[in-house]
C-alpha cells in the first residue's frame, strides 16, 4: 500500500490543469484566417481543390460545418487562406460555421456559443451523454475516448459518457449517419428523457463530410430535431470538444 502511495505521488497530476487556456501546436489547423484579395488567380481553382465543397464565392468563404481541415485550399490559394491554430470553432447555431474572408476568430468567438440560462441551470454541474457513432470512421469517437482520458480528465467538470440512453441528457452525434445506423440513432434519441440536448461531432455528423453525396446515408432525425451544438473537425481535438461543452453549458 505504501509503495502504491509513493508512486502515486510520483506520478503527480498529469490532467492539463488550465484547460482553458491550453494552446495547441502550430501545425493544428484550427480558425481559417481568409484574405481573398492576398490571391490573384482564379478562386475557382481553389473551390475545385476542395474534397467536401466547403468553399464558396462572392465572398470566398469557408464552411467549417463541411471542412475536413486537410489544408488543400491552404497550398493552392497561396496562403491566402490560413489555418490557425485556434481551436475553439465550436458553435451553437450551424449558419455561424461558415467563416468569410475577413472574419477575425475574436468576433468569431464571441459569438459562437449562446450562454443560456436554462441551459446553465440544467446541465452546468452535471452532463451525461449518450454517444452514437453513426458510421463513421472512429476517428471522432477516439478523440472523444481521449477526453476522459487522464490528460483531459472531462469528468472533473461533471461532463461524462454514459452507457444507456436512459441515463443521458443527450446524445452526441458522430459519423454521417448511415442508413443502417439511422433507426439505432433515433431509438437513442427517443430514449432520451426530455429535456434533452443533440450534439453533431465533426464534418461527418454536421454535413456528410466526405460521405455527403451519398445515397447510403438516411439524416432525417436532423430534420426533425434542432442541434443545440455543432463540433467542427475531422477529428475535433478533444480541447475543441471540451472547451465547446464548458460554453456550452455555462462554465467559466
Ligand atoms: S481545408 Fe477545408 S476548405 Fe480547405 S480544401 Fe480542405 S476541406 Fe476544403
Ligand atoms: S468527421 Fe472525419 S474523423 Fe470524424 S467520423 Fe467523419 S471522417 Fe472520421
Amino acid at each position: 500500500m505504501l509503495d502504491l502511495l509513493k508512486l502515486r505521488i510520483r506520478h503527480g497530476y498529469q490532467a492539463i490543469p488550465d484547460i482553458r487556456s491550453a494552446q495547441l501546436m502550430g501545425t493544428h489547423r484550427g480558425f481559417p484566417v481568409i484574405d481573398e484579395s492576398e490571391y490573384e488567380g482564379d478562386w475557382q481553382k481553389v473551390i475545385d481543390v476542395c474534397p467536401t465543397n466547403a468553399i464558396t464565392k462572392n465572398p470566398v468563404s469557408i464552411d467549417l460545418g463541411k471542412c475536413i481541415f486537410c489544408g488543400e485550399c491552404e497550398e493552392v490559394s497561396g496562403k491566402a487562406i490560413r489555418f490557425t491554430n485556434e481551436h475553439r470553432v465550436g458553435c451553437s447555431e450551424r449558419n455561424h460555421l461558415v467563416v468569410s474572408s475577413g472574419d477575425g476568430f475574436g468576433d468569431f468567438l464571441n459569438e459562437a456559443i449562446a450562454a443560456r440560462r436554462e441551459i446553465h441551470r440544467l446541465f452546468g454541474r452535471s452532463l451525461k451523454l449518450r454517444q452514437v457513432s453513426a458510421g463513421g470512421c472512429n476517428g471522432c469517437e477516439m478523440e472523444l475516448n481521449a477526453c476522459s482520458n487522464v490528460n483531459f480528465d472531462m469528468g472533473r467538470f461533471g461532463i461524462d459518457f454514459v452507457a444507456s440512453p436512459r441515463h443521458a441528457d443527450g446524445v452526441v452525434i458522430t459519423g454521417p449517419i448511415a442508413r443502417n445506423m439511422a433507426p439505432a440513432l433515433m431509438d437513442a434519441y427517443k430514449s432520451i428523457s426530455d429535456p434533452k440536448i443533440v450534439i453533431a461531432v465533426g464534418a461527418c455528423a454536421i454535413s456528410g463530410g466526405v460521405f455527403a453525396q451519398s445515397d447510403e446515408l438516411n439524416r432525417g432525425l436532423l430534420d426533425e430535431t434542432a442541434v443545440h451544438l455543432y463540433i467542427p473537425g475531422c477529428p475535433p481535438h478533444p480541447l475543441t470538444l471540451i472547451n465547446a461543452l464548458l460554453d456550452f453549458i455555462g462554465r467559466k
